[in-house]
């Protein structure tokens, strides 16, 4: 089915702020936002219009009771048709978008109108994909509850949005982590599995008081022992023993990134094994001398190599470059697929 997108278009474009060579991160956006309204139980007034604020009522329910999901995908360069950008698996952001949505009493995106929405901003705004290097356009879609009243239920009303902002590449520096015993990112039978936008403001101050410790980021544990190591909380974790890769297995509380399973499926293609089972701390250290590496895996960076952990004021190194094989050979199997720079064995690239 096709959906009536309106289109309005800027009366001139901003493209000539955009500096390809000089992007940073989430500051320019490009001309144009696609917007849809829930109301009376149907995604309606489906339109592409110049970027800009919303008008907003100061009781807007998403503000008070946190009805709002949101995710996180890139189009990039085809490295072989600088006419053409591609996507990475758009349909699978589209369905994690919606298992949020069904978790946080919100209505679901027919998956047909997320991707035919994603494609016609992104047929608009082709020109901002940088076609540097390791640049991206980031693109947002997200959805918040919209009704003007300050019951507690679950909003009548909904907006969908996507944006989009050019991204240079990642700075790769290995990461120094700590191990969080204190602080839980999730609950079992929570919402840890969902990107709600709770989730990452809840994590904001336990993390900025890991950097006080001169750490970048937290390893969350399990909630309830503090025992296993889920995931970072914009990442997932990876660890590289001699024979075996281990990531944490899914459960309730980790959110099953996409790059996860692409990292997963791409490892085993190149040749390693991997294993997703709970994986303790305890093990992290016991085996810490077959640690060949540990890594963590997004949207953003693909993969970001960890320096090592902290854990009760003892900090395990690991990092080693010449031992970084199997992160390095899957990074750049992914990256190169992205941009089409190899074939496509699993049909995950779509060319716009
Ligand atoms: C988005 C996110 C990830 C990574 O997911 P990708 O689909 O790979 O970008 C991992 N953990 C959390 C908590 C996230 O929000």
């Amino acid at each position: 089915m096709k959906f009536e997108i309106k289109v309005e278009k800027v009366k001139e474009s901003r493209i000539s702020q955009f500096d390809p060579k000089n992007i940073g991160f989430g500051k320019l956006f490009t001309d144009h936002m696609f917007v849809a309204d829930y109301k009376n139980g149907e995604w309606t007034d489906l339109r592409i219009v110049p970027y800009g604020p919303f008008d907003l009522s100061p009781a807007t329910s998403a503000i008070h009771y946190g009805q709002s999901i949101f995710e996180g995908m890139k189009a990039f360069a085809n490295v072989n048709n600088d006419h053409e950008i591609t996507l990475f698996r758009p349909e699978e952001n589209a369905k994690r978008l919606n298992r949020s949505a069904v978790r946080m009493a919100m209505p679901e995106i027919p998956e047909a109108l997320f991707l035919q929405a994603l494609n016609e901003l992104l047929q608009l705004d082709r020109a901002w994909v940088p076609r540097t290097e390791g640049g991206a356009l980031y693109v947002r879609p997200y959805m918040f509850a919209t009704d003007d009243f300050i019951g507690v239920k679950p909003s009548d009303n909904y907006r969908f949005a996507i944006f989009c902002c050019p991204v240079g590449p990642y700075y790769n520096k290995a990461l120094r982590v700590k191990v969080e015993e204190d602080f839980s990112r999730a609950a079992p039978g929570g919402v840890g599995f969902t990107k709600c936008a709770g989730n990452y403001g809840a994590a904001l101050y336990p993390t900025a008081l890991a950097q006080k410790e001169g750490y970048d980021q937290i390893l969350w544990t399990d909630p309830i022992e503090h025992k296993f190591v889920e995931e970072t909380g914009t990442t997932n974790f990876f660890a590289v023993f001699e024979n075996e890769i281990v990531t944490p297995s899914l459960t309730h509380t980790l959110l099953a990134g996409i790059t996860r399973e692409s990292v997963i499926i791409g490892l085993k293609h190149l040749g390693y094994t991997v294993t997703e089972r709970p994986l303790s701390v305890q093990e992290l250290i016991d085996r810490n001398t077959e640690i060949k590496e540990l890594f963590i895996t997004g949207t953003a960076a693909t993969l970001i190599n960890l320096d090592g952990f902290g854990f009760r004021g003892t900090y395990y190194n690991v990092y080693d470059e010449s031992r970084n094989q199997a992160s390095q050979s899957v990074k750049k199997f992914l990256d190169d697929l992205k941009v089409c720079r190899v074939s496509d064995p699993f049909n995950w690239v779509e060319i716009l």
